[in-house]
């Protein structure tokens, strides 16, 4: 059998909504990306939505929001994609990288504080597989210390800290539609906030920097006249990704339902083993299960979790790690201040995570195929 990390789980009203989009005359940001920014807003409980090119666009747009200047400094995981780095990085500001925790790969709210100076402007946690972060004690440290929160949500549609929508607690949540992700655009992202201010701004400057609503120039409802007001961005969305993000939009609580089950699976066939740690999800929050990464006991292996990856593409299933720790990158490694030592809990995890597939549309077949290879694989190389 062959399993890959990921499948993309496009049914038939997802081309209907998409066809529609091409017959309409109407291809980029329009009606179908107004809607699709009103309906994520309302589920996400946020009052303002502003979809963008990429969630790394709609995380540079909120860092742009905010002010954030040459200098300043931004507290983000050090288990995390590079975007969260590289959009500090954009202003010439810099990431200072904090240590996550072993249980849940998240950003150690006990640890953040150290790493605080007056320079300090904002915090990004990435709440990681969808699992959302301990934001009581962020939001508690950002007041304490006059700092912003921006959280990069790319794996957290949908996902709930105490009963609240992830997107309605931060300054401003960045989502990403990337193609692997929970709800899939191909590409696209989306800065949810409750400041207008500063959806105004995001609004501005991911059309060129022009002022207000510009898409409709072209519409009947606009006129020619524009003004620009900033050196923006071309960071827009286009009515053919929205009307894809529309249509799963529609069904993503189904797909939840689809990748929980998936979850539910490889927990009752791990439970018992004593060389894999599932996932562990705090009881006041619910992930999105985005991704399903599992700890391995090396100590009680004859491999490591690379001849482990090995072994599993041999039998055909593909998996991912998520995520090289950033300072292990030659960029972070030679340019970004850190301390190794503040970030073992990173190294930790990174020898031995592997997240397995989890996509909606795996058939029972296949999940049971990839967990009896994870136990085998144990049993083959059990010390
Ligand atoms: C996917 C991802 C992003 C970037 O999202 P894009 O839409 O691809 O720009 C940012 N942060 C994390 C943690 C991600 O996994």
């Amino acid at each position: 059998m062959e399993i890959p990390f990921h499948r993309s789980y496009t049914l038939q009203d997802d081309i209907d909504q998409v066809v529609d989009t091409l017959k309409s005359g109407w291809l980029t940001m329009g009606p179908k990306t107004m809607d699709f920014e009103n309906r994520f807003a309302d589920d996400v409980k946020a009052p303002f939505a502003v979809s963008c090119s990429s969630g790394t666009a709609a995380m540079h747009l909120a860092l742009k929001a905010i002010n954030l200047q040459d200098g300043d400094e931004v507290i983000i995981p050090d288990m995390t994609f590079t975007a969260t780095g590289e959009v500090v990085r954009y202003f010439n500001a810099m990431p200072v990288l904090a240590d996550i925790n072993q249980d849940t790969f998240n950003i150690d709210v006990n640890n953040i504080e150290k790493h605080i100076t007056k320079k300090t402007k904002a915090i990004i946690p990435v709440h990681m597989a969808g699992q959302p972060c301990d934001m009581d004690e962020l939001m508690a440290i950002a007041a304490k210390n006059n700092l912003k929160i921006i959280e990069d949500a790319a794996h957290c549609f949908p996902s709930f800290y105490k009963s609240r929508p992830i997107g309605s607690i931060g300054d401003i949540t960045a989502f990403s539609f990337y193609a692997t992700k929970t709800i899939a655009c191909g590409e696209g992202g989306m800065a949810a906030t409750e400041n207008e201010e500063y959806a105004k701004t995001m609004k501005m400057l991911r059309l060129h920097g022009i002022s207000k609503d510009a898409w409709k120039r072209y519409s009947n409802e606009g006129s020619w006249f524009y003004e620009v007001v900033e050196a923006g961005y071309k960071y827009n969305m286009t009515d053919i990704q929205a009307a894809l993000g529309l249509a799963q939009l529609n069904k993503a609580y189904d797909v939840w339902e689809k990748r929980k089950n998936i979850a539910d699976k490889y927990n009752a066939a791990f439970a018992k083993s004593e060389f894999i740690e599932t996932p562990f999800v705090k009881e006041d929050r619910k992930t999105s299960w985005h991704l399903y990464i599992i700890k391995l006991n090396v100590e009680k292996l004859f491999i490591s979790r690379n001849e482990f990856i090995e072994q599993l593409k041999k039998m055909g299933v593909s998996t991912s790690v998520h995520f090289i720790p950033l300072h292990y990158h030659p960029y972070y490694k030679n340019n970004i201040p850190h301390k190794v030592d503040d970030l073992k809990n990173s190294e930790w995890v990174f020898e031995r995570n592997i997240s397995l597939p989890i996509f909606p549309g795996m058939t029972d077949a296949e999940i049971e195929y990839v967990y009896s290879g994870v136990l085998n694989i144990c049993q083959q190389n059990a010390q």
